[in-house]
């Protein structure tokens, strides 16, 4: 594959798209076995999860379907306060249906504490959590994430979804930013 033209504002290559596509595979297995008979509805949080949705939807062998809410917390900064704000629900009635929450990060996991809380209060059959990665070094609130990716360092992160200041979702992989894009803003 021809390398992207926005690699020189990488430092580093922290999972490779190679990496991710086998994790993605090996998660839609296990959601395909655990799901076995059901149809399920994955709900993937915006903008963030777009792609690891998209890629894992096709790797779960079963009736499934897609809907999105786009939260946004009401922190300041880069600092996630816990308190969310829902700029779009989901368009399904989730009550006694089997949902997955599809989340690209979670960092401090305020804001999935409080969607998870959100969801749950109507009524579906059964909640569980797919992340791609996760930061255990800055979690607040813990819980438990069954369908894990990997575990990060304290880093910011961009690619396959990710973005820092609206751009870079579309680097396959999951990449450190050079310190002087964060400078200059690029
Ligand atoms: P939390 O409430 O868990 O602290 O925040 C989760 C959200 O913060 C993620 O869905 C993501 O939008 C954003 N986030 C946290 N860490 C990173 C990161 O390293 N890179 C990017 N691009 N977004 C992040």
């Amino acid at each position: 594959m021809k390398m992207s033209s926005m690699m020189p504002d990488v430092r580093e290559v922290l999972i490779s798209n190679q990496e991710i596509q086998a994790k993605v595979r090996s998660l839609g297995e296990r959601i395909t076995e655990d799901y076995a008979g059901e149809r399920i509805l994955l709900v993937g949080v915006l903008r963030g999860a777009v792609v690891v949705m998209g890629d894992l939807m096709r790797c779960i062998d079963l009736p499934c379907e897609i809907d999105f809410m786009d939260i946004s917390s009401y922190g300041s900064g880069t600092s996630s306060s816990g308190v969310v704000r829902i700029l779009k629900d989901l368009d399904e009635d989730i009550t006694g249906r089997h949902v997955l929450i599809v989340e690209d990060i979670v960092d401090t996991g305020l804001t999935l504490s409080y969607l998870k809380r959100s969801l749950l209060a109507r009524k579906p059959a059964s909640l569980e959590i797919c992340a791609l990665l996760t930061k255990p070094s800055r979690r607040r609130v813990q819980f438990d994430i069954k369908y894990l990716g990997f575990e990060v360092p304290d880093e910011f992160v961009v690619g396959y979804g990710l973005d820092y200041a609206g751009v870079y979702r579309n680097l396959p992989d999951i990449c450190i930013l050079k310190e002087e894009v964060f400078k200059t803003g690029s």
